[in-house]
C-alpha cells in the first residue's frame, strides 16, 4: 500500500501514477494515463485536466478510484516498455 501524505490517499501497486498538483491528486494506472491529463508545455502551462476529459476511464478499486485507458488492461500481455 502506497499513501500520499498531502490528501491522504492510498493506493497499491508500484506501476501507478499519483498526480501531485494542487486540487487534482487523482491516481492512474499508469505513466502514460496519467500524462493524458496533463496538457501544455512544462514550465510555461503545463497544468491538469480532469481525468474524464482527457478521455481516461474510471475504474473502481478497493482504496478509490484509478483512472486508466480505455480498453483492456491486463498487465499479462503488457509490455515492460510500455510507451509515452
Ligand atoms: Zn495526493
Ligand atoms: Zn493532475
Amino acid at each position: 500500500m502506497i499513501s500520499h501524505a498531502e490528501c491522504g490517499k492510498t493506493w497499491t501497486g508500484n506501476r501507478r501514477a499519483h498526480c501531485p498538483a494542487e486540487g487534482c491528486h487523482e491516481t492512474f494506472n499508469s505513466d502514460s494515463a496519467a500524462e493524458k491529463h496533463r496538457v501544455g508545455k512544462p514550465g510555461i502551462d503545463r497544468h491538469c485536466i480532469s481525468p474524464a476529459e482527457a478521455g481516461l476511464v474510471p475504474v473502481s478499486k478497493p482504496w478509490g478510484i484509478c483512472w486508466q485507458n480505455p480498453g483492456p488492461d491486463n498487465p499479462v500481455w503488457r509490455t515492460s516498455g510500455e510507451g509515452e
